[in-house]
C-alpha cells in the first residue's frame, strides 16, 4: 500500500479509554501467566494503532501546514496524547505489581520493565500541569526563533535562510551573515533569558514533586538510562576533554593556515576550503536516483530496504510550500512503515538526510517484527548510532554525489565528528550546571557558558563581540531549551560511529554484517548492552577514546586538505 492510501482514522479516546480499562481488569483478574500475557498484547495492539494514527497526523500536518483537516487532526492529538499517557502508566504499574512479572520477563527481557519502571517513576497526575507548562515554554522558544526576520543583503530572511551567507566564500560578507544571525539573540537577550529561567524553574520543582534531589537526576530517568548515571558521564566529558580537544584544536589551527588567516575567528569555522564547501552536483531527483543505485549496492538488506521505502512513498525530501522545516524519521507501526522527512536546499546536508535519516529508517525497518512498541527504537545514544554509521558506510558512494569535491566531503565530514566531540561536552556540562545550581542568574549562567566553551573550545574566538563573550551563544542550541541532556547521546553514538569508520577499513562486509544485526535488536536491550553485542568498545572507558584518535588523525592526514 502506498503512504497517500494509509487510512486515517481519528482515534475516539472514550471508547479507547473504556477498552483499555476493559483489558486492565482482565490483567489484573488473569489466571495465568498465558491469560496475563494475551491481554497485554490486545492493549499493546492498541498503543499500535493510536501511535500509528499519531504518526499519520504528525507527518501529514508537517508536510502541509496550511492542509486544515490535518490541522484540526493535530490539534486534537496535543490535546489528547497525554490521556493516552495516562492510560499507558496504568497499564506499566499492572505490570510491575503482577504476579506474572517474572513471565513478561521471560518473554520480552528484563529491559522492558526496567523501562516500565523509569518511566513510572518520571510521571505522578501532580506534575501534569507543571508538564504543560513547559511544553508551552518549549513551544514559544521555537515559535520565538522561527519568527526572526532579518533584512539581509536586500531580502527578509529566517535563521536557517542566513546559513550560506555564514559559509560564503567572502569573509566579509561571513562576519555580517554571522553578526545577523546572533544580532536576533541579543537583541531578544532578555526574553530568551526569561524563557530558560522558568523552564529551569519548572523542571525543577517537578523533578522536587517527584522526590529528586534536582533536574538532571529526572532528566536521566527520563531519558530512559537503565545502565549509567550522572558520573560516568563527568568521566567521559574529561576523556573529550583529554582526547578529543587537543586534536580538536590542532585541526582548527590547520584550517586556518588552510585559509590563508592571520587569525580564526568564529565566523570562519563554518568554512573549510577557500575554494568553498562541498556541494552535491544535481537536483533533487539526481540526488535520489544516486541514493537508489547506492543502496541497491550497498547490500541485499538496504536495497529491499530502499525498495520498499520508494515504491511505497516514504520518502518526501524536496522543499515544499507549507511544509514545516527541519527534517526527522518516524514510523507507522501499523503499517510497519518508516518515514523520511526533510527540506533538501542544495548543500552536503541533502546528502546527510539519505544517510542519516535512511540510517534510522533502516534499523527501524529492520526490527519490525517485535510487536512491543518500546523495542521498535532503541534509547536515544543507541539511535544515532545506527544513523550516524550509515554516513560512514556510505563513504564509497559520496564520489556519485560529489564528483571532484568528494575529498572535500570527506575531510569536512571526518574532521566535522572531532568538532563535535568537544562542543557536546560542553553543552552537557553546561546543562548540569544550569540544573544542580538553579537559582544563578541568567547572567550568571551565561557566564559559565562561555567558561565551559573557554575549556572545551579553547580556539574560538569572538573578537569584539560582546554578546558572545558574555556566553549568549547557548540561546541558539535549541536542544538545551527543548530536550535537555539528549545531547551528550549524539557524542556517545559519534564514538561508536567511528569505531564503525575504522572497523569498515579493515573489513568492510565484516562491519556491515555486524551492524546489520544491531540493527535487527533494535530496542530490546540498553545502550551498552546493544555496543557490547555490536563488539564496539564502550564509550565511558578511559581507553576508548585514545584508541580512536590516531586512527582517525591519520586519516585526516592522509588527505592533501591545502590543495582542496
Ligand atoms: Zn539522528
Amino acid at each position: 500500500m502506498n503512504f497517500n492510501d494509509f487510512p486515517y482514522t481519528r482515534p475516539n479516546m472514550e471508547e479507547i479509554t473504556v477498552k483499555s480499562k476493559t483489558i486492565f481488569n482482565q490483567m489484573q483478574e488473569a489466571k495465568s501467566k498465558e491469560e496475563f500475557l494475551l491481554k497485554m498484547s490486545e492493549f499493546n495492539e492498541i498503543r499500535l494503532h493510536v501511535d500509528s494514527m499519531l504518526n499519520l497526523v504528525y507527518i501529514r500536518h508537517s508536510i502541509d501546514t496550511r492542509d486544515e483537516f490535518y490541522g484540526k487532526e493535530n490539534d486534537y492529538m496535543d490535546m489528547n496524547s497525554p490521556r493516552f499517557q495516562e492510560l499507558q502508566t496504568e497499564f506499566y504499574k499492572i505490570i510491575l505489581g503482577s504476579p506474572y512479572k517474572e513471565a513478561v520477563d521471560a518473554k520480552y527481557g528484563e529491559h522492558f520493565t526496567n523501562l516500565v519502571e523509569l518511566s513510572i517513576k518520571t510521571f505522578k497526575p501532580e506534575i501534569i500541569e507543571d508538564l504543560q507548562k513547559e511544553n508551552k515554554l518549549t513551544s514559544t522558544y521555537n515559535k520565538l526563533v522561527a519568527s526572526a526576520n532579518i533584512m539581509f543583503e536586500g531580502e527578509e530572511l529566517n535563521l536557517s535562510g542566513l546559513i550560506p551567507f555564514m559559509e560564503h566564500e567572502d569573509r566579509a560578507m561571513r562576519k555580517r551573515a554571522s553578526e545577523a544571525y546572533f544580532g536576533f539573540f541579543s537583541e531578544n537577550e532578555k526574553t530568551f533569558d526569561d524563557l530558560f529561567d522558568e523552564l529551569v524553574q519548572v523542571r525543577t520543582k517537578m523533578a522536587k514533586t517527584l522526590g529528586y534531589d534536582n533536574y538532571s537526576l529526572m532528566a536521566y530517568d527520563g531519558l530512559l538510562r537503565t545502565e549509567y548515571g550522572p558520573e560516568e558521564v563527568k568521566g567521559y566529558r574529561e576523556s573529550i576533554l583529554k582526547n578529543v580537544t587537543p586534536l580538536a584544536t590542532s585541526l582548527r589551527e590547520r584550517q586556518r593556515e588552510r585559509l590563508g588567516l592571520d587569525k580564526l575567528m568564529y565566523y570562519d569555522e563554518t568554512f573549510s576550503f577557500t575554494t568553498g564547501n562541498a556541494k552535491p552536483k544535481g537536483d533533487a531527483e539526481w540526488i535520489i536516483n544516486h541514493g537508489k543505485t547506492m543502496y541497491e549496492e550497498l547490500s541485499k538488506e538496504t536495497h529491499e530496504f530502499f525498495t520498499f521505502m520508494n515504491e511505497r512513498n516514504l520518502l518526501d525530501l524536496v522543499t515544499k510550500k507549507g511544509k514545516e522545516a527541519g527534517g526527522y524519521c518516524t514510523y507507522i507501526p501499523e503499517f510497519k512503515a518508516p518515514f523520511i522527512f526533510s527540506n533538501f536546499n542544495g548543500t552536503s546536508g541533502d546528502i546527510d538526510v539519505l544517510t542519516h535519516e535512511a540510517g534510522h529508517a533502516f534499523q527501524v525497518f529492520s526490527s519490525r517484527g517485535f510487536d512491543l512498541p518500546e523495542y521498535h527504537f532503541p534509547t536515544y545514544e543507541a539511535c544515532e548510532i545506527h544513523s550516524m554509521s550509515m554516513e560512514f558506510f556510505a563513504y564509497p558512494w559520496m564520489e556519485n554525489f560529489f564528483e571532484e569535491d568528494t575529498k572535500k566531503y570527506k575531510y569536512s565530514h571526518l574532521e566535522g565528528t572531532l568538532f563535535f566531540l568537544p562542543y557536546g561536552a560542553a553543552v552537557d556540562e553546561f546543562q548540569h550546571f544550569v540544573y544542580e545550581n538553579p537559582n544563578k542568574t541568567p547572567k550568571e549562567r551565561r557566564a559559565q557558558w562561555r567558561e565551559i566553551e573557554k575549556k572545551y573550545l579553547p580556539s574560538r574566538d569572538y573578537g569584539a563581540h560582546d554578546f558572545l563573550n558574555q556566553g549568549g551563544f547557548f540561546f541558539r542550541q535549541q536542544h538545551i531549551f527543548n530536550s535537555p541532556f539528549y545531547y551528550i547521546d549524539y557524542t556517545l553514538a559519534q564514538v561508536c560511529a567511528l569505531q564503525y569508520y575504522v572497523k569498515t577499513q579493515e573489513n568492510s562486509e565484516k562491519a556491515w554484517n555486524q551492524y546489520v544485526e544491531l540493527c535487527k535488536l533494535g530496542g530490546s536491550k540498553p545502550f551498552l548492552k546493544l555496543v557490547e553485542f555490536a563488539g564496539l568498545e564502550n564509550p565511558f572507558m578511559a581507553d576508548t577514546l585514545p584508541a580512536i584518535m590516531p586512527k582517525i588523525k591519520e586519516e585526516l592526514d592522509n588527505i592533501d586538505d591545502k590543495n582542496l
